[in-house]
């Protein structure tokens, strides 16, 4: 605690040093504020980037980006129609047939390098952008995204002059352009798992951001300029969803990855179905955090915390249910209470706050639809009484306990900061729980024991298993997911092999 806070509050004993344990929690809401203070560099319109330039839409339209802690218009961002996208695929295939597929990949190594160091410079303006667009806290855009960015990066430039390891014995080469579609809770970090495998491989790229959070993206093509990347090599095309349709229903395409809802991965899927398109689909989640009654409770605590609460639990693989050995349910309840009671909502701008901006109000009535259908449906609710900002998209951390596997709150993806809580008594019982849903993205198991970890890991139908701790990413590690969280991986050896057209070693 900072001192000055300690000078403003009555109720803090100032020479102990130390607050006695039940003052804590009001304390803490006195916390003077610590905003950011770095300028984002935000121009007032965002142009399409095409052919290595910034141009305007041919139709002339533009959408404005809001900052969703304040409801304040940040920037214009350009809207592309059908005819900006065909000209960014044409630029493309222009790249990829003169330049890009026939550089050494040493060489793009140097451009990837390049772009992973520019970032690096200018860390703390992109980490400002992305907090001010997408409403996530600064520490987590300032510690999480952009480093994680960059990271993608640096690994994908390590592997752009080692392509024969990618599958040892064959010929590796690119597919050709692949268009892109991203979703708006990991802006930057969604464009580099997209964007570096890629170009790694010699593929040339047509991006469309979320319509939400296209300023870091807009942004980044600044430092693809400023890295002299070859012209076209990578297109951004801004806008809705009609031109998230227009970028995959393209004939030009070899390949289409997507991010986001499953609702528009099954409209891509039955779009592509029939043509010779490579697709992968990263889709939603509705992972169970699995804790028995031998786990370190306090650090299982922390790590369902950061599952769900991380990015106002705008995660595809968020820890949305927690299942409890029912010895210990009591207990870790009482543990969560205590610990949401302390985490701070409010301006994401602020470096002391926890639980930052929803990212648009849409998001946040379908929270507080499905919040509401929790409470109807008999579950029991807790949240903390923390006060909102008045403007702006927030909502509180919510726990709900008695949950039931037949409530909405147990099946669908909230996408939001609310917890639901079931219990368990047999390691049967928690797996059969834990694959009764669509998805099969992740999940989390807290216990002592490392053979129940490896029986859990094998028998949770999910791309990713933590154990004793969440949320842990690395560019090496693969990711992706079953059943309705879709197919494909992105990171890792595994990720690059999905831009990869594999053929004969001469
Ligand atoms: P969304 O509505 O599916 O949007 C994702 C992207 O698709 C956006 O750029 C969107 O554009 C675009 N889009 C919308 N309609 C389209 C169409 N008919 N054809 C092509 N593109 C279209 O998802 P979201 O609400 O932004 O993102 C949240 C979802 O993403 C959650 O379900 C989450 O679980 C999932 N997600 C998954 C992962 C993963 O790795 N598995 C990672 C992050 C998020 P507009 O923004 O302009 O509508
Ligand atoms: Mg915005």
């Amino acid at each position: 605690m900072p001192p000055s806070a300690a000078k403003k509050s009555p109720r803090v004993p100032a020479r102990s040093g130390r607050p006695a344990p039940e003052l804590i929690f009001g304390d803490l809401w006195t916390f003077d504020p610590a905003p950011e203070t770095a300028d984002p560099k935000l121009k007032p319109r965002y142009d399409l980037f095409i052919d290595g330039r910034f141009v305007a839409p041919k139709s002339g339209r533009y959408f404005d980006s809001i900052n969703p802690a304040n409801e304040q218009k940040l920037a214009e961002i350009a809207l592309a129609g059908r005819e900006d996208v065909d000209a960014a695929y044409a630029a493309a295939q222009r790249a990829f047939d003169t330049t890009w597929s026939r550089m050494p990949g040493r060489e793009r190594a140097k451009y990837l390098f390049r772009i992973a160091r520019l970032l690096q410079d200018r860390a703390r303006e992109f980490a400002v952008a992305e907090t001010l667009d997408g409403g996530k806290p600064i520490k987590e855009s300032r510690d999480f995204d952009v480093p994680m960015t960059a990271a993608h990066f640096f690994y994908h430039a390590g592997w752009a002059d080692k392509l024969e390891y990618v599958a040892p014995g064959r010929r590796v080469a690119p597919l050709g352009v692949v268009g892109q579609v991203i979703p708006w809770n990991f802006p930057l970090l969604m464009l580099a798992w997209k964007l570096a495998p890629a170009l790694a491989l010699g593929n040339t790229v047509v991006l469309k951001p979320a319509e939400t959070t296209s300023i870091t993206c807009l942004k980044f093509a600044e430092i693809l300029q400023e890295a002299g990347l070859p012209p076209g090599v990578v297109n951004f095309v801004s806008g809705a969803g009609d031109t998230g349709a227009a970028v995959v229903t393209h004939p030009t395409p070899a390949k289409i990855a997507f991010t986001g809802s499953t609702e528009v991965g099954k409209l891509i899927l039955r779009a592509l179905a029939g043509t010779e398109k490579k697709l992968t689909l990263e889709l939603g989640g509705k992972a169970a955090n699995i804790v028995f009654d031998d786990a370190p409770l306090d650090q299982a605590v922390e790590g369902i915390v950061n599952g769900i609460f991380f990015n106002q639990g705008h995660v595809c693989c968020a820890g949305s249910r927690l299942l409890v050995h029912e010895p210990v349910a009591d207990a870790v309840l009482a543990k969560l209470k205590q610990r949401i009671r302390v985490l701070r909502v409010g301006d994401p701008m602020d470096k002391n706050t926890d639980i930052g901006a929803i990212n648009s109000q849409a998001q946040l009535r379908k929270i507080e639809e499905l919040v509401a259908s929790g409470e109807k449906e008999g579950a029991e609710m807790f949240q903390p009484a923390c006060r909102l900002p008045a403007k702006g998209y927030y909502f509180r951390p919510t726990l709900f306990s008695g949950v039931t596997m037949s409530h909405r709150i147990a099946r669908e993806e909230i996408f939001g900061p609310v917890l639901s809580i079931l219990t368990f008594r047999t390691v049967e019982e928690a797996v059969e729980k834990a694959n009764n849903t669509a998805f099969g993205l992740s999940a989390g198991v807290w216990t002592d024991k490392g053979s129940r970890i490896l029986k859990l890991s094998t028998e949770l139908k999910a791309g990713v298993v933590w154990a004793n701790t969440y949320n842990k990413f690395d560019p090496t590690s693969p990711f992706g997911g079953y059943k309705e969280s879709g197919f494909g991986r992105e990171g890792g050896r595994q990720g690059l092999l999905e831009y990869a057209r594999l053929g004969r070693a001469d």
